[in-house]
């Protein structure tokens, strides 16, 4: 497996300049030519879309829902990092890589992170060009709040819906090149297999959702940006359609799948309140600059929070981190309530609950003023739990959120498959092994709009292309591929739902690989996980047909590829014996209980080769080397 990242030469900060001139370009008149396969339509594909378009390459754009309004995306409550500096704050492209790679507890590619942090200044003004409107301070400028592993205020907000307007504003993009007939929309499709001709990305086999024909489309290259794949655990902060099925399909095709393992644990989530939900809600980190987070100091303390005096209550990230407080990074501050609810002074209904608190806020700023931060946040609160948080405390758990994990990509966002281009949450991405508060959006939006536009142009500019038909024996085979499976779901006829065996399967990765690991529960996990396979594929019951619409058929192609996913996680939780990010191996913590790396042995992307059903997966190497920031353990105190 190649993993040659491809990064260019040059001092850090000059890299994406030297390689944007370097590139080879595609004469404007020949674009038009390049047809563009785009599978994905949330902030990541949407934006990657439009921008092609507008740059006049004939792109396919594919959604599994009706319209990309409604990505994932949609639900982004709390910001969107850029370097700015508005506040005058000691901010600068420097601090933001520097935030980053820390943050990412020193896992992630130095090059792309400095790529990143340049284009997110870009992203603001390109965004507010859109018409996205972000909140203003009274004189007019934008405002900003601050994110968790920050010290500074870069984070640009509309108010606790930013992934929807921010997705409003590509979603107007995109449609102007739809009007403009550079973009092809093609919703309710969802991707099922991945066409690969001469080791090359050329095409994808598509079913259409309400009628279940399946079809294929070719193009020049195939890009993904296709999300992330925490719905493995089944209870999680995701849109419940959030899937892993185009990447995984693309991974079994030969595309290497980067720290599966690698998943966010988010520590401001509602906490779970029994067994029939079936997803779980965010409560936005942006509530951390105003909320502060404790547990009574004793154990088993059963009184209402406003009977427990200020003396008595334990404020422990703020006591534990005193330079971060209330914003230390999610992994931390996650692991921080597991402890305090494991040691027995969790609060609400079985315990696993902490207070996030605005008493003092609302005391100092006044209950409008927390009302226009984070009113619907509020709302949504109230909604959920009955409970008024402008008067008792808010009650939150740590829960699945983000994966750091996804397809490996170079430098160029292309994966180990020539022609297939990975964006978004859906690449191993920028974050290492643990992502800080509103870095998605930037990564998701410099991906889209700021890089793969460019880098698509090279390689549409540099490689042979020849033209491929639908009568090609690889096409016939992938489409053969889609329906013999389709059948296969659909003849078992057996006695469990879906839902059942995918909530058995999130219980399973949430004991074994959840927000503590080790090495015996991993154990225990790959155990168990090809158990369940098993018994899905004996006994699950799809009822209805293919050729209809059939969310049971969709929900089960899904969990059948996330059976799969959910095997290699644990192997690659496994296999990386050290602690790092939101991979916290019980058996590698300092003292402290804080994760503890082991940099000689395991600083590199662990990327995973898939051999065929029944053989192990090989597990690679891209070794990643800092010379610009000095590998320090990384504390927040
Ligand atoms: C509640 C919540 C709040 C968040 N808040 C923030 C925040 O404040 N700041 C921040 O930076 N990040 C935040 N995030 C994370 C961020 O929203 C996501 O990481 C990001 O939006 C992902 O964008 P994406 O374009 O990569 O994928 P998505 O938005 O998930 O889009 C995926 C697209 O792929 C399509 N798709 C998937 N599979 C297929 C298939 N097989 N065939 C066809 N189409 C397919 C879908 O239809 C969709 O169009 C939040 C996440 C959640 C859950």
């Amino acid at each position: 497996m190649n993993l040659n990242a491809g990064i260019p030469s040059g001092p850090l900060d000059k890299k994406w300049e030297k390689h944007r001139f370097e590139m080879k370009l595609v004469n404007p008149a020949n674009k038009r030519k390049f047809k563009i396969l785009m599978v994905g339509t949330g902030l990541a594909g949407a934006s990657a879309a439009a921008s092609m378009g507008e740059l006049g390459y004939n792109v396919s754009a594919f959604c599994f829902q009706d319209s990309p309004r409604r990505a994932h995306s949609i639900a982004a409550q709390g910001g969107i990092n850029a370097a700015k500096n508005y506040q005058n704050d000691g901010d600068s492209v420097h601090r933001l890589f520097y935030d980053t790679i820390k943050g990412g507890d020193f896992r992630a590619r130095e090059a792309n992170v400095h790529r990143l942090a340049e284009i997110s200044v870009k992203i603001i003004d390109h965004c507010v060009a859109l018409g996205v409107p972000f909140a203003r301070e009274y004189g007019g400028l934008l405002a900003n709040r601050s994110f968790g592993g920050a010290q500074v205020s870069r984070t640009f907000y509309a108010r606790g819906q930013t992934g929807q307007q921010l997705l409003l504003g590509a979603y107007s993009a995109l449609m102007r090149q739809v009007d403009a007939g550079t973009v092809t929309l093609h919703p309710r499709h969802e991707m099922l297999e991945l066409i690969v001709i001469e080791g090359r990305a050329r095409g994808i086999v598509t079913r259409d959702l309400v009628t279940g024909k399946i079809e294929s489309h070719l193009g020049d290259a195939v890009c993904l940006a296709t999300g992330g794949y925490g719905n493995v655990m089944f209870l999680a902060t995701y849109a419940k359609g959030s899937n892993a099925t185009a990447i995984w399909r693309a991974h079994k095709k030969g595309a290497g799948f980067g720290n599966p393992c690698f998943t966010q644990i988010h520590p401001t989530c509602i906490p779970v309140s029994g067994d029939h939900q079936s997803k779980l809600t965010l409560m936005s980190e942006s509530l951390r600059n105003d909320g502060r987070i404790w547990v009574p100091k004793t154990k088993g303390d059963t009184r209402a929070p406003n009977q427990i005096p200020d003396a008595e209550r334990d404020y422990y990230l703020e006591r534990k981190y005193p330079s971060f407080g209330n914003l230390a990074p999610r992994d931390v501050a996650s692991r921080a309530a597991k402890q305090v609810c494991d040691d027995g002074r969790g609060v609400g209904p079985g315990g696993l609950g902490v207070y996030l608190d605005f008493g003092d806020a609302i005391r100092r700023l006044g209950e409008d003023a927390i009302r226009e931060k984070y009113g619907n946040l509020f709302d949504m609160y109230e909604r959920i739990t009955d409970e008024n948080p402008y008067r008792v405390p808010m009650r939150i758990y740590p829960a699945t959120h983000y994966t750091m994990g996804g397809l490996w990509v170079d430098y160029n966002l292309m994966s180990t498959i020539p022609g297939l281009h990975v964006l978004g949450e859906a690449n191993f991405s920028d974050h290492g092994a643990n992502r800080l508060g509103a870095s998605a959006l930037m990564q998701g939006l410099a991906d889209g709009y700021f890089v793969l536009p460019y880098t698509i142009g090279n390689y549409l500019a540099s490689t042979k292309l020849e033209k491929v038909d639908g009568d090609h024996p690889d096409v016939r085979r992938a489409e053969s591929v889609v329906s013999e499976r389709t059948k296969r779901l659909l003849s078992v006829r057996g006695k469990r739902t879906v839902l059942s065996i995918h909530r058995e399967l999130g219980q399973l990765m949430w004991e074994h690989c959840g927000m503590a690991r080790n090495r015996a529960g991993l154990e225990q996990g790959l155990a168990k996980i090809p158990a369940l396979r098993q018994e899905f594929w004996k006994n699950v019951n799809v009822l209805g047909d293919g050729l209809e619409l059939n969310q049971a058929l969709e929900q089960a192609g899904r969990v059948a590829d996330f059976l799969e996913l959910g095997e290699l996680m644990c192997r690659d939780a496994l296999e990386r014996e050290e602690s790092c990010g939101g991979h916290f191996r019980e058996e590698y913590q300092t003292e402290d209980g804080e994760a503890l790396r082991n940099d000689e042995k395991f600083c590199h992307v662990a990327v995973w080769e898939h051999r065929g059903e029944d053989s192990a997966p090989i597990r690679h190497q891209e070794l990643l080397s800092f010379e610009n920031v000095h590998l320090t353990a990384r504390s927040y105190k």
